[in-house]
């Protein structure tokens, strides 16, 4: 299942809404399993790498995905053209994912863009990789018309993890 662990404080109704989305797109449930601090000597703008592995206290079972949120910033990524704000973080096929609402006051005023990068980094617990139609959220986070979308997936890709939830249970 996703366990959605708070790093700060989050309105509850819109969390229930954010997991009904979850469940909805990943047809697993998702449910807010609590929170967790943000380890000392951690500043803003938050190491979104260093974040994932140093969180402590999180109780999860295997096969269980993580996904941390924080109404902090993220250090900006380094591309070749400059840097591009992060708003989220996952290692590809592991369990723990962050996303971060910062620039945005609540998960409301935005919840669509933020609903779509967590079906992106949850996408990557699951194993999808980017995809190249511009509807589905594995589709690169990056550029500009991604946040506009809604929170789906392309059949392809619900399939694929789907497939990959399915694997993990038995
Ligand atoms: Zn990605
Ligand atoms: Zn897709």
């Amino acid at each position: 299942m996703i366990r959605v662990v708070t790093l700060d404080p989050i309105d509850d109704k819109q969390l229930a809404k954010f997991n009904r989305t979850l469940y909805t797109a990943f047809g697993v449930g998702s449910e807010h399993s609590g929170s967790a601090e943000i380890p000392a000597g951690m500043s803003e703008p938050l190491d979104a790498e260093k974040l994932v592995d140093a969180v402590k206290g999180i109780r999860a079972y295997t096969d269980d995905k993580v996904l941390l949120l924080t109404t902090r910033k993220l250090k900006d990524r380094e591309l070749p053209s400059g840097t591009a704000p992060t708003v989220g973080f996952a290692r590809q096929g592991k369990d723990r994912a962050v996303l971060s609402i910062h620039p945005h006051k609540d998960l409301e005023s935005a919840y669509k863009g933020l609903a779509r990068h967590a079906l992106h980094q949850l996408g990557h617990l699951w194993e999808l990789h980017h995809c190249l139609d511009p509807r589905c959220s594995m589709y690169p986070p990056w550029t500009p018309s991604f946040s506009q979308g809604e929170p789906i997936f392309c059949t392809f890709c619900r399939e694929k993890s789907e497939q990959k939830i399915r694997l993990a249970k038995s």
